[in-house]
Protein backbone atom coordinates (compact mmCIF):
# COMPACT_ATOMS: atom_id res chain seq x y z
CA UNK A 1 0.00 0.00 0.00
CA UNK A 2 2.30 2.52 1.12
CA UNK A 3 5.85 2.76 2.98
CA UNK A 4 4.39 4.24 6.44
CA UNK A 5 5.69 2.41 9.36
CA UNK A 6 2.26 3.31 11.80
CA UNK A 7 0.16 1.26 8.45
CA UNK A 8 2.53 -1.25 8.48
CA UNK A 9 2.15 -1.54 12.74
CA UNK A 10 -1.53 -1.56 12.23
CA UNK A 11 -1.48 -4.46 9.70
CA UNK A 12 0.55 -6.53 12.37
CA UNK A 13 3.83 -5.83 9.44
CA UNK A 14 5.79 -4.15 11.95
CA UNK A 15 5.56 -5.60 15.59
CA UNK A 16 4.74 -3.66 18.42
CA UNK A 17 3.75 -3.69 22.27
CA UNK A 18 -0.02 -2.95 21.69
CA UNK A 19 -2.00 -1.88 24.78
CA UNK A 20 -5.33 -1.01 23.11
CA UNK A 21 -7.03 -1.38 19.62
CA UNK A 22 -10.59 -1.09 18.99
CA UNK A 23 -12.04 -0.86 14.95
CA UNK A 24 -11.18 2.78 14.36
CA UNK A 25 -7.75 3.59 16.49
CA UNK A 26 -4.74 1.97 17.83
CA UNK A 27 -2.06 2.70 20.56
CA UNK A 28 1.04 1.07 21.50
CA UNK A 29 3.98 1.79 23.34
CA UNK A 30 6.54 4.11 22.26
CA UNK A 31 9.77 2.14 21.16
CA UNK A 32 11.99 5.98 22.36
CA UNK A 33 9.90 6.74 25.40
CA UNK A 34 10.29 9.99 27.59
CA UNK A 35 9.34 7.31 30.40
CA UNK A 36 8.35 3.63 30.85
CA UNK A 37 5.09 3.74 29.56
CA UNK A 38 4.99 7.38 26.97
CA UNK A 39 2.33 5.66 24.41
CA UNK A 40 1.28 6.36 20.59
CA UNK A 41 -2.17 6.78 19.86
CA UNK A 42 -3.09 6.55 16.25
CA UNK A 43 -6.23 6.31 13.81
CA UNK A 44 -6.37 3.25 11.48
CA UNK A 45 -6.67 5.11 8.54
CA UNK A 46 -3.69 6.30 6.61
CA UNK A 47 -3.63 10.27 6.76
CA UNK A 48 -0.67 12.74 7.36
CA UNK A 49 -1.11 14.54 10.67
CA UNK A 50 -3.95 17.45 12.32
CA UNK A 51 -4.04 19.16 9.23
CA UNK A 52 -6.06 16.15 7.12
CA UNK A 53 -7.36 13.51 9.27
CA UNK A 54 -10.87 12.97 8.68
CA UNK A 55 -13.66 13.87 11.68
CA UNK A 56 -14.12 10.22 12.32
CA UNK A 57 -11.02 9.35 13.08
CA UNK A 58 -10.03 12.58 15.09
CA UNK A 59 -12.93 11.73 17.56
CA UNK A 60 -12.12 8.63 17.78
CA UNK A 61 -8.34 9.08 18.43
CA UNK A 62 -9.65 11.74 20.76
CA UNK A 63 -11.31 9.15 22.86
CA UNK A 64 -8.92 6.14 23.39
CA UNK A 65 -6.35 9.04 23.98
CA UNK A 66 -8.82 10.02 26.86
CA UNK A 67 -9.22 6.12 27.96
CA UNK A 68 -5.29 5.32 27.70
CA UNK A 69 -4.52 8.38 29.55
CA UNK A 70 -6.54 7.33 32.61
CA UNK A 71 -5.40 3.88 32.52
CA UNK A 72 -1.95 4.65 32.02
CA UNK A 73 -2.00 7.07 34.55
CA UNK A 74 -3.50 4.31 37.08
CA UNK A 75 -0.59 1.97 35.40
CA UNK A 76 2.30 3.07 35.98
CA UNK A 77 1.08 5.91 39.27
CA UNK A 78 2.06 8.76 37.12
CA UNK A 79 1.48 12.69 38.86
CA UNK A 80 0.18 13.86 35.07
CA UNK A 81 -0.36 13.41 31.62
CA UNK A 82 1.10 15.39 28.63
CA UNK A 83 -0.47 14.83 25.18
CA UNK A 84 1.34 15.95 22.48
CA UNK A 85 1.05 16.15 18.64
CA UNK A 86 3.78 17.31 16.27
CA UNK A 87 2.64 18.23 12.99
CA UNK A 88 5.43 19.04 10.03
CA UNK A 89 9.18 18.62 10.17
CA UNK A 90 9.31 21.70 12.25
CA UNK A 91 7.30 20.80 14.64
CA UNK A 92 9.42 17.34 15.00
CA UNK A 93 6.42 14.97 13.57
CA UNK A 94 9.02 12.78 11.93
CA UNK A 95 6.34 9.60 10.94
CA UNK A 96 3.56 11.03 8.60
CA UNK A 97 0.63 9.50 10.32
CA UNK A 98 -1.03 10.97 12.42
CA UNK A 99 -0.37 10.25 16.24
CA UNK A 100 -0.55 11.56 19.96
CA UNK A 101 1.67 11.33 22.62
CA UNK A 102 0.74 10.16 26.32
CA UNK A 103 3.90 10.72 28.12
CA UNK A 104 3.12 10.18 32.13
CA UNK A 105 5.00 12.57 34.24
CA UNK A 106 6.23 13.04 37.70
CA UNK A 107 6.88 16.31 39.55
CA UNK A 108 10.25 15.52 39.80
CA UNK A 109 10.96 13.97 36.49
CA UNK A 110 13.13 16.58 35.05
CA UNK A 111 11.34 17.75 32.38
CA UNK A 112 10.15 21.75 32.35
CA UNK A 113 8.03 23.34 29.89
CA UNK A 114 8.76 25.27 26.89
CA UNK A 115 10.28 28.81 27.17
CA UNK A 116 7.74 31.57 27.40
CA UNK A 117 8.48 34.88 26.15
CA UNK A 118 6.32 38.04 26.18
CA UNK A 119 4.48 39.95 23.20
CA UNK A 120 5.07 43.42 21.93
CA UNK A 121 3.22 46.12 22.14
CA UNK A 122 0.26 45.47 20.15
CA UNK A 123 1.77 41.99 18.79
CA UNK A 124 -1.14 39.91 20.37
CA UNK A 125 -3.89 41.30 18.83
CA UNK A 126 -1.86 41.65 15.47
CA UNK A 127 -1.49 37.66 16.02
CA UNK A 128 -4.86 36.99 17.00
CA UNK A 129 -6.22 38.95 13.95
CA UNK A 130 -4.39 37.34 11.81
CA UNK A 131 -5.54 34.02 13.16
CA UNK A 132 -9.27 34.84 12.88
CA UNK A 133 -8.85 35.95 9.26
CA UNK A 134 -7.51 32.43 8.94
CA UNK A 135 -10.68 30.75 9.84
ZN1 LIG B 1 -0.06 5.49 7.63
Amino acid sequence: MNDCVFCKIVAAEIPSEKVYEDADTLAFLDIKPNSPGHTLVIPKKHSENLYDIDDHSLATVMRTVQRVAIALKKAVQAEGINIAMNNERAAGQIIFHPHLHIIPRFAEDGYRHWPKKDYKEGEAAAVAQKIRAAL
